[in-house]
Formats: C-alpha cells, structure tokens, sequence
C-alpha cells in the first residue's frame, strides 16, 4: 500500500489496527514530514560490509524509502543506489562536505580496515596534484569527512564496533569508529545505530531526531545516548525481560526446536545480554522477529559476533 503524506500523517496519529505511532516510527519522523522541515544533508559512505544496512533502509515501510528520500534527508551519496558513479560522484560528496560543513551527517556501514595502511578498502579513484593517479582508502575518505560532519552516524554493528569484519582472524584490522576516531583524534560527534542490519526505523528515526535538535533545538533535545553511543529511544530496553516468553524462561520451559513456540533459551538465545526493541517494533512491517522463528543472536551489542556465539545450541 503506497500512501500519500496527509495519509500517512493521519495513519500515525490515529494508529492503526493497536500498532502505536512509536512501533510504526520515532515522532520526529512525523514531525519531520508534518513540519515539512528543511531535509538533512547526507553522505552515506560504505567500508568492509555486506551493504545489509542499505538493504534494510530501502525496505523501510514507515516511511517508505521514496517519502524518505523526498522529505526527510538529501541524500547526496550512496555508492550503491546513486545514478553518478566514479570522479564526478566523488566530486559531487567533496562539494556537498565543503559547502555544508558542520552541518551534514556522514553516515558509515561497514568497518574501516586499517592494515597495510587502509589498502584492503579502496572507496574511489583520483589524480594528485601532479597528475598522479591515486587510490583513496576508506580511511583516508573518514578522516577527512568526519571532522567536518555535523555528526557521525555508525550504521550496523560493523562501524559501530567491528562487528564481523573485526572478528577473530581479523586480518585487515578491520576497525571500529570509535576506534577510529580516536586513533585519529577526530572529536566530533559520533552515534551508533547498531544491527546487523539495524532496523529501518532506527536509522531514519534517529537522523530524524537529530536533525529535529538542529532545527529546533529547544523543542527536540538531543537523542539521550547509552554508553556504547546507541540512542536509548530504540536501545534502551532488554530483549529478555520483554519478551512474551520469558514466563516460560522462569518456569523453565523451553522450546526444544525452532519450529515449537516457546523460550529459545536452550536453542542459544541471547536476549538476556541484548538491548533493542524488537520485541515490540518488529521486522518485515511488523510480521515477526527473530525469537520468534528462531533465536536473538545479540546483533546490536558490542560483543557481535564472537562473543555472541555460537548463535545456535544443538543438541
Ligand atoms: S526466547 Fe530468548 S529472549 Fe525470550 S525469554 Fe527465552 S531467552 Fe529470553
Ligand atoms: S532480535 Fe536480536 S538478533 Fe534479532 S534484530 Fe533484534 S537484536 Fe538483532
């Protein structure tokens, strides 16, 4: 179903069948598009990932990418999904940092791989100053667009924390960026939207939100964040203690398959270590969740994947 704004607006104040405005998406989306404020700018660059957290953005439902693209950001670069593509792309992202400087989200999916001084990772090709053909690393595209982005934002758990480029056998020194940033001694300020992929709704929800502080900072405050920088509006909760199962984890009764209803705990489920909201935002337009076709492999915690596993017990 495509709606228009006016119904999408009317939709999210009214609620729909008992689904409330913050399971559909963040009130600075509504606020957003009710407001008609002025779009964010965004450059959306990608390092060592598998562009899953592009993936789960277009499949946004609440709003819908195309409302998304049209109202809430501008979308200046995006390697997978622009029409430009090689030097005039490149130009076009330095053109938009230069001129929006501090005022711009730079958005990263995928770690940074530092070894062999970044080589693992070549995001772009130039010339030097004598005419010298020269290849950029992603290292060298976050250190020169960071500082001047209004803020970072670490889309999915690799550029959040490693993630799975940065697991065991980590060859390419795959990197965080908050590791990053230190290394680097960049200080301004950066946000984790963690997942792998992170939830639609958390990525525009948390732009939006931020985007709301700079337009009106009296009325949005900024997004309160956790220690590991995630946004508590989407983070803040506890997979375990929200899930409809954990009665039967307290009466130990445990689900012996994927396929039977009930705790998974004994399957290897790690909600008890996790916070987000997916128990009660949902995946796939609200149709499910992890627990409840199979387990919550702790996707968004600092820790993923090796500390996470093995996702699933057998037995
Ligand atoms: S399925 Fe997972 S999150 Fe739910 S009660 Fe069992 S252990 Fe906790
Ligand atoms: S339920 Fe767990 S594994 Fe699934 S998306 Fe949420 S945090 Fe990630």
């Amino acid at each position: 179903m495509s709606l228009s704004r006016r119904e999408f607006v009317k939709l999210c104040s009214a609620g729909v069948a008992g689904l409330s405005i913050s399971r559909m998406c963040h009130p600075g989306v509504l606020h957003a598009m009710t407001e008609g404020a002025k779009k964010a700018p965004v450059l959306w660059v990608q390092g060592q990932g598998c562009t899953g957290c592009s993936v789960s953005l277009l499949n946004s439902v609440h709003p819908r990418i195309k409302e998304i693209l049209l109202d809430v950001i501008s979308l200046e670069f995006h390697p997978t999904v622009m029409g430009s593509e090689g030097h005039m792309a490149l130009e076009h992202m330095y053109a938009v940092a230069n001129k929006f400087k501090g005022n711009f989200f730079l958005l990263v999916e995928g770690a940074i791989p530092t070894a062999k001084e970044g080589r693992y990772c070549i995001v772009g090709e130039t010339t030097d100053a004598k005419g010298n053909h020269k290849e950029i690393t992603m290292m060298e595209l976050v250190r020169e667009l960071a500082p001047k982005a209004l803020a970072t934002v670490g889309i999915g758990t690799c550029s959040a924390y490693g993630g799975i480029p940065a697991a065991q056998g980590n060859v390419t020194g795959a990197t965080s960026l908050k590791d990053f940033f230190e290394q680097e001694k960049i200080n301004t300020l950066l946000v984790n939207v963690p997942g792998c992929p992170p939830h639609p709704d958390w990525m525009v929800g948390t732009l939006v939100a931020a985007w709301s502080h700079v337009l009106n900072p009296k009325e949005h405050p900024l997004p309160e964040l956790d220690d590991y920088g995630r946004p508590m509006l989407f983070y803040g909760e506890n997979i375990h203690e929200n899930c409809p199962y954990v009665e039967l984890y307290d009466n130990a009764q445990f689900a012996p398959t994927f396929t039977k209803p009930g705790c998974k705990a004994e399957l290897g489920c790690k909600g008890p270590s996790t916070y987000a909201d997916c128990f009660k935002r949902r995946w796939n337009n609200g149709i499910n969740w992890c627990v409840e076709n199979a387990v919550c492999i702790g996707c968004v915690e600092p820790d993923f994947p090796d500390g996470k596993s093995p996702f699933y017990v057998a037995e």
